[in-house]
C-alpha cells in the first residue's frame, strides 16, 4: 500500500491496529489511569521524552491517542491531542503561544461561546482578542501588532452562512510570522482540510459531527507541523528552554512534533483538560461513518435550504450552498463537497413566530447542540443570546426573528414535512 490511503480508509483505520495483547479488532477502551514501567530506566526515559510511551492518563491514553492519530491523519497534520471539550481545545491551542499581554486577532463571526471565551474569560490569563470582520482583509492586517500571536477563524462559521477565506487569512498570518488557527468543527475534514489552505493549527469540537450523535463532549487540536516556531522570538515556550519542562527546548529538540509534545508534556499535564477513554471510543466509532453522514447532511441541508428559500413564510436563509448566497463561490473553493448542514433562517412574524415554530416541531429537537444525526433547532434570542441587547443579538446573527437549524440525516421529506407544519402553526 504505497499510495496514500483515501479519506474513507483513514476514517476507519488510521491510528489503530488490532490490539497487540488480545487481537481485539475494535480499539479497546483502555480504562486505566496508569501504566506499569518496565523498570526504573524505562520510567526515566519516558519522563525525559527520550522514549514515547504511556505514563498517566492525564497526559496520554491508548484509546485517546488512537483518536488523536485518526483525526490527525484525516486533517493531514503532523500531530494532535484530544481535549475534554471543544472549548478546552481552543485554550490548549493558544496555551503554547500565549502569555500575559499577548493577543490574538479573531474573526467577529465565531460561535457565541467562543466570543465569550475570547472576549471575557481569557482576560484572566492576561490574554486578549481583537475581533475583526475577516471579510475586511486590510482590517485583519491592521489589527495585528507586535504582541499578536495568532489569527483565529472558523471554516464555516456557527451559526452558519459565512465561509472564511482561509487562503487569504493564511497569507496574512504568514507575512506576520504567526500561525492561523482554524476551528473546523462545522465543516469537518470531510468538507475541508484547513491545513491544505495554509492553517497551522486546526481545532475541533468533537462533540459535533466527528462523534455525530450527541453522546460525547470532546475536542481535538491538530498541528500541521509546518510552522517554524524558532523563526522569531515570538514563541519562547516552543523555541527556548521551557522552564516548565526542566529546560527542554521543544522546537529545537522535536521539530515538527514540538507543538504536540509541548501540549502533552506541559499543557495536558498542568491544565488537565484531558479527554476520557470512553469518550474517545465513541468518537472513534462516529468517525468511521463521517463521510457517509456528511454526504447525507449536506444533501439534506441543500434540499431543505432551497425549499425554505422559496417559502413565503421565511424571510431569509443564510446557507452558503444557496445559489443566491454571497459566499457560494468561496464555499465552492473552501468546501467543494458542500457548505455543511448548519444555517439560520429569519421567520416572518418575528420573535413570537420563532418561539411557536420551535414549540410546534415534532421531529426536530430544540437543543443547544449541532452536528447530530437528528435534526436540531434553537432560537438564539430566547436561549443562548438571551442576555444580549437586541442590537448585539442582530450583530451576532441572532436577531429575534432568527432560528438556527442543524439538518440531520433523516429522510429529507420528513424533515421538510415537519418544518412545513410547524411554520404553518407559527405564522397562522
Ligand atoms: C460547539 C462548538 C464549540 C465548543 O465546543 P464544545 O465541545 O461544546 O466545548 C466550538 N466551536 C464551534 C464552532 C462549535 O460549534
Amino acid at each position: 500500500m504505497s499510495n496514500p490511503l483515501g479519506f474513507d480508509t483513514l476514517a476507519i483505520h488510521a491510528g489503530t491496529a488490532p490490539d497487540p495483547a488480545t487481537g481485539a479488532r475494535q480499539v479497546p477502551i483502555y480504562q486505566t489511569t496508569a501504566y506499569v514501567f518496565r523498570d526504573a530506566d524505562h520510567a526515566a526515559k519516558l519522563f525525559n521524552l527520550q522514549e514515547v510511551g504511556y505514563i498517566y492518563s492525564r497526559l496520554t491514553n491508548p484509546t485517546v491517542s488512537a483518536l488523536a492519530n485518526r483525526v490527525c491523519a484525516l486533517e493531514g497534520g503532523a500531530g494532535a491531542i484530544c481535549c475534554s471539550s471543544g472549548h478546552a481545545a481552543q485554550i490548549m491551542a493558544l496555551f503554547p503561544l500565549m502569555g500575559p499581554g499577548l493577543n490574538i486577532v479573531a474573526s467577529s463571526r465565531l460561535y457565541g461561546g467562543t466570543i465569550t471565551q475570547f472576549s471575557q474569560t481569557i482576560k484572566r490569563f492576561g490574554w486578549s482578542a481583537k475581533f475583526v470582520d475577516t471579510e475586511d482583509l486590510l482590517a485583519v492586517e491592521h489589527a495585528i501588532d507586535e504582541n499578536t500571536r495568532a489569527i483565529f477563524c472558523e471554516t464555516i462559521a456557527n451559526p452558519g452562512g459565512y465561509v472564511s477565506d482561509l487562503d487569504a487569512l493564511a497569507r496574512i498570518a504568514d507575512q506576520a510570522g504567526i500561525p492561523l488557527i482554524v476551528d473546523n468543527t462545522t465543516a469537518t475534514p470531510y468538507l475541508c482540510k484547513p491545513i491544505e489552505h495554509g492553517a497551522t493549527l486546526v481545532v475541533h469540537s468533537a462533540t459535533k459531527y466527528l462523534t455525530g450523535n450527541g453522546t460525547v463532549t470532546g475536542g481535538v487540536v491538530v498541528d500541521s507541523g509546518k510552522f517554524d516556531w524558532s523563526a522569531s522570538a515570538k514563541f519562547p515556550s516552543l523555541s527556548q528552554p521551557e522552564p516548565a519542562y526542566h529546560g527542554l527546548a521543544f522546537h529545537p529538540a522535536l521539530g515538527a512534533m514540538a507543538f504536540t509534545f509541548h501540549s502533552i508534556a506541559v499543557g495536558l499535564r498542568d491544565l488537565g483538560m484531558t479527554m476520557n477513554p470512553q469518550g474517545a471510543h465513541y468518537t472513534l466509532m462516529g468517525i468511521e461513518t463521517l463521510s457517509l453522514r456528511m454526504q447525507r447532511h449536506v444533501e439534506n441541508a441543500k434540499i431543505v435550504a432551497d425549499w425554505l428559500d422559496q417559502d413565503p413564510r421565511v424571510e431569509t436563509v443564510t446557507y452558503a450552498g444557496l445559489h443566491s448566497s454571497p459566499y457560494r463561490k468561496r464555499a465552492e473553493k473552501i468546501t467543494p463537497k458542500g457548505a455543511g448542514a448548519l444555517f439560520t433562517i429569519a421567520v416572518k412574524g418575528g420573535y413570537d413566530a420563532c418561539v411557536k415554530l420551535v414549540d410546534n416541531l415534532k421531529l426536530f429537537s430544540h437543543v443547544a447542540n449541532l452536528g447530530d444525526t437528528r435534526s436540531l433547532i434553537i432560537h438564539p434570542a430566547s436561549t443562548t443570546h438571551r442576555q444580549l441587547e437586541e442590537d448585539a443579538q442582530i450583530r451576532a446573527g441572532a436577531a429575534p426573528n432568527v432560528v438556527r437549524l442543524s439538518i440531520g440525516i433523516e429522510d429529507v421529506k420528513d424533515i421538510i414535512a415537519d418544518l412545513d407544519q410547524a411554520l404553518t402553526a407559527a405564522t397562522a
